[in-house]
């Protein structure tokens, strides 16, 4: 049989009589609808030795949410969402969600827009946002104004390893509440809700823009102008909060979008203008619209499916200011070298302010304090070739990855939204905090019932080609 390291498990785009194993698919799901659930679940897990996921939408890209001949603990019906006007704690006063596990992020700005407010939540519109997105950091079109995901929660209620259903917050279990604030998703406990600060909504303006050229030389260096030119461009909408995400390959960038709460249509334009100039005299080919919308949500809503499915592998690095900024030309040398190389890239480009975060004391990984690019490799990936080839064929964004460690090699990489075969996992996505996290991962799950791939105690077991776990030191 062949292990489930790559995933080559019933395809639901294929027709229905062909043949398939289920694979690396959890072979039974509970489909929770209280705690209880939970308890029993993990109660039945320990008891007769099964491996048990933690499951909302099934986004991970990883498979951390899957895993074969496992037991999965289904969060996706806890679908209950509070919009609290007046939330109030020591540490913060003002309007809170209160989400269940299974809410999506539509929903929940669906909700927090009725109420003339925004919560941070992801771009595609289907991540759980109580789920692995903010549990693992989470940045967002408005990270720029209001900090990550993971800066804005206030509680979690969580049912923990051992089966106790608990509080978690700055005043009680604080430990756990650290750790569920960006040390990743997965591990710690099943959270069955998640409450986190809302922001009074603001228009919003969105410059979408695209640009290509032809792919020989001369044309491609015009590309790269165009690009770095792109990125230069970003620290002057650091400090105003703004944010971009550009999608592109080897000569063409076919979406880009800037999104700037509270900036105005002439505010943008004067942003883009000597980008606009410097692409004329380059001669490319580009677009450029700049719209004004009276929400975020509206705002959001006008870029939803841009995200499709495809076959790619990723990988991706925490891009610091200081690397931007003053390795300018390693930098440069280094995307071109992997776009040429066949990689389709997206970056998000913004820094998490802290300035209404504040500096809060969680489990984000550091890098992403300094963050001006986080971008996100994509390589293309045949899952009909043998299965020798398709391991082979992963290296690939591993070789990518390390010429991005070298060029900055303090920073990180978001646990999300990375490589799964990640030499130094601990390190890349966890920095400094992992041995902390690792003590409050023994403390809450001590038996180890929660796995997944490169989440925090996981180095604690390793896969056997038949998908089973073992104890790597028993
Ligand atoms: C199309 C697409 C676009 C994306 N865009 C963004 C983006 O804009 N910003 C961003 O930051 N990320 C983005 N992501 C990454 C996304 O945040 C992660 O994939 C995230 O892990 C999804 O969480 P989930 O709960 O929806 O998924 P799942 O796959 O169900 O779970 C992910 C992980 O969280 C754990 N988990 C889920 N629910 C719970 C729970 N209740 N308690 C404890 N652990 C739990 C799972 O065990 C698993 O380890 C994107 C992903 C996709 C596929």
């Amino acid at each position: 049989m062949a292990p489930f390291y790559a995933n080559r498990s019933c395809d639901p785009f294929m027709p229905v009589d062909s043949p398939c194993q289920i694979g690396a698919y959890v072979r039974y799901a509970i489909n929770v609808t209280e705690p209880a659930d939970i308890i029993a679940g993990i109660k039945f897990a320990k008891k007769n030795n099964v491996r048990l996921v933690i499951r909302n939408t099934g986004h991970d890209f990883f498979g951390k949410s899957s895993g074969p001949g496992s037991l999965s603990l289904w969060t996706h019906h806890l679908k209950d969402i509070e919009y609290i006007p007046e939330y109030k704690s020591e540490a913060y006063h003002g309007p809170a969600l209160k989400v269940g596990a299974g809410v999506q992020g539509i929903e929940a700005f669906t909700v927090a827009d009725k109420n003339g407010v925004v919560v941070v939540g992801g771009v595609c519109s289907s991540i759980g946002i109580a789920g692995g997105y903010t549990q693992g950091g989470g940045h967002s079109i408005l990270m720029g104004k209001y900090g990550l995901g993971a800066d804005q929660t206030l509680e979690f209620e969580v049912v923990t390893g051992e089966g106790k259903h608990v509080n978690a917050s700055k005043t009680e279990n604080t430990d756990l509440y650290w750790a569920l604030s960006g040390g990743g998703g997965g591990t710690y406990g099943v959270v069955t809700s998640m409450t986190v600060k809302a922001h009074k909504d603001a228009p919003m303006t969105v410059a979408s823009y695209s640009f290509r050229t032809s792919t020989d030389g001369a044309s491609m260096d015009k590309f790269y102008d165009a690009l770095d030119f792109l990125h230069q461009m970003a620290p002057g909408y650091f400090d105003r909060g703004g944010y971009s995400a550009n999608v592109y390959s080897k000569g063409s960038l076919p979406f880009g979008g800037f999104f700037g709460s509270e900036w105005t249509k002439e505010d943008t334009a004067a942003l883009f203008q000597p980008w606009v100039e410097r692409l004329e005299s380059l001669g490319l080919q580009y677009s450029l619209n700049i719209t004004e919308y009276p929400s975020y949500f509206s705002a959001y809503s006008s870029i939803n499916g841009i995200a499709t499915i495809g076959a790619s592998q990723l990988g991706g690095r925490i891009i610091p200011k200081d690397t931007l900024l003053n390795k300018r030309a390693q930098f440069n040398q280094v995307i071109k070298n992997i776009v040429e190389d066949g990689a389709f890239m997206i970056e998000v480009v913004a820094h998490p302010t802290l300035e209404v975060a504040g500096n809060p004391d969680n489990a984000v990984l550091p890098a992403w304090r300094d963050n001006a690019i986080t971008l996100v490799l994509a390589a293309p990936f045949n899952d009909t070739v043998e299965w020798s080839q398709m391991l082979e064929d992963q290296k690939t964004i591993t070789k990518w990855g390390g010429l991005l460690r070298e060029l900055a090699p303090e920073s990180g990489t978001y646990l999300n939204e990375a490589d799964a075969n990640e030499p130094n996992f601990q390190r890349e996505f966890y920095g400094e905090n992992y041995a902390r996290l690792l003590c409050i991962k023994n403390r809450y799950d001590p038996t180890g019932i929660f796995y997944a791939l490169t989440a925090v105690g996981s180095d604690a077991w390793a896969q056997s080609p038949d998908g089973r776990l073992c104890k790597t030191n028993p």
